[in-house]
């Protein structure tokens, strides 16, 4: 909860998003519900967008990172604020098409993107491939060859900066399924493979050193060490990269252990990584590159809350006490695959003194279906409306039908009004694509 004031508490003790009252949306939209602020959204895209206009001349590009939280909707506002997207599969690419996103504005990644989902990208001509493995630029020379078309493409690289929310760390060779080693030649090698294919337009280089960070030096260390090896290619090869992507990974709040971020905040990371990349164009004598950045988390994260109700109350003497949510691991499965830690509160009663520590348990049958640890909320009943807050990004992307619980729907809020962004799934549409062999009737 900071200046961007996403949320509030109203004068009923009702918890606020975006200048609705939770308690209201749950009340008309039912149960667990993914609940957007727009605005939140919108002054994301635009904090960023504006960093690369003001301190980079507008040399470049935000692409918002849509693995975070993929639907037509997000698509359509990015394509208002004139913002580029990153997608990693043909599904993604075939919702941001549908929601009429322009394709020259769309980076492809993946390490392992199908032949199919190439041809889909080159079909939809999508702006620039973001290349992982020899073999996949040999298989886009050839997609790219029958359709007489040539591709932009990078090649994703390892500078050797690795980062995790609270630490980072240099390495000398990383080791990842992701990108191509700088240490050890075989981003240069990659480079020499993909400058003599013909229907390959090498642009430049592509980085993503991790996510959650909080800390700037990371983000420095991994621009000086790209610019460091564009300059040492163009000496040795002669080739020039035009464009430097040094991808998301920027930190949220999610409870109380994070720093609350600022829009400064994001603007400050920006603005260090910008000063890096300057400072290394001027002593190298080398063009200053075209800066993509994708940010994914930061711009949808902290815009999303869910609403659950609460069900059963179970308290395990001298233990434990859990309180059961009608949504869980289906919805939001990040603590059970990362124990990721987040906030809730309840809604309805957002202004009462908190006075125990409880266990947010799913309704999945699993004893790791948990959605929240050691939070502290007023004694809970059944029937209370909670929130759990920062779940834009990652929830619903990551959301399943496990135990056939159907997807819950989100609604997007704008000055005081909810609609829906995802309608509810029903138990027709889980059913859909099963069939019954005839001859087991
Ligand atoms: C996941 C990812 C991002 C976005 O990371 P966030 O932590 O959500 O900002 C950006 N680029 C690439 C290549 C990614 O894989």
């Amino acid at each position: 909860m900071n200046e961007r004031d996403t949320l509030k508490i109203n004068r009923l003790g009702h918890l606020e998003i975006g200048g609705m009252d939770t308690v209201e949306i749950a009340g008309k939209f039912g149960t667990p519900v993914y609940v957007f602020d727009e605005a939140h959204i919108r002054n994301m895209m635009r904090v960023y967008k504006a960093c690369i206009d003001n301190l980079y001349g507008g040399n470049g590009t935000v692409a918002y990172a849509s693995k975070a939280f993929s639907c037509k909707a997000v698509y359509a506002i990015a394509k208002q604020e004139k913002i580029s997207i990153d997608i990693v599969s043909g599904g993604e690419l075939y919702t941001a098409v549908k929601a009429g996103f322009p394709a020259e504005n769309i980076y492809m990644h993946g390490n392992n993107k199908l032949v199919h989902e190439l041809e889909e990208a080159v079909d939809n001509k999508v702006g620039t491939i973001i290349l992982d493995s020899f073999r996949e630029a040999d298989i886009l020379n050839s997609v790219c060859k029958a359709r007489g078309t040539v591709q932009n493409v990078l090649i994703r690289i390892n500078p050797g900066v690795e980062a995790h929310t609270h630490a980072f760390v240099q390495t000398a060779r990383t080791d990842s399924k992701f990108g191509f080693s700088v240490s050890d030649g075989a981003a240069e090698e990659m480079t020499a493979h993909v400058l003599s294919k013909e229907f390959l337009n090498l642009k430049g280089y592509h980085c993503h050193i991790g996510s959650q960070i909080f800390e700037k030096e990371p983000f420095v260390l991994a621009a000086n060490k790209v610019m460091d090896f564009i300059a040492s290619i163009k000496s040795r090869s002669g080739f020039e990269a035009q464009t430097l992507n040094i991808g998301g990974g920027f930190g949220i709040w999610y409870n109380d252990e994070d720093p609350e971020m600022k829009l400064s905040d994001y603007s400050e990371y920006l603005d260090c990584i910008i000063t890096a990349i300057k400072a290394k164009a001027k002593q190298y004598s080398i063009n200053e590159p075209y800066l993509v950045i994708e940010p994914g988390r930061s711009i949808v994260g902290e815009a999303g809350i869910t609403l659950y109700t609460v069900g059963a109350i179970k308290e395990i003497a001298g233990i434990k006490k859990y309180v059961a949510i009608d949504g869980g691991m289906f919805d939001n499965p990040r603590y059970a695959l990362y124990q990721s830690k987040y906030s809730a509160l309840l809604a309805n009663r957002a202004k009462e003194e908190c006075t125990e520590k409880v266990t947010v348990a799913g309704k999945c049958c699993e004893s790791g279906d948990i959605i929240a640890v050691d939070v502290q909320l007023p004694k809970a009943k059944s029937g209370d409306i909670m929130a759990v807050l920062s779940t834009g990004a990652y929830n619903y992307s990551m959301a399943s039908n496990y135990n056939r619980n159907a997807v819950p729907p989100a609604i997007l809020v704008k000055d005081g009004q909810a609609e829906y962004i995802i309608k509810p799934q029903t138990y027709e549409d889980i059913v859909r694509n099963d069939v019954v062999p005839d001859r087991l009737k």
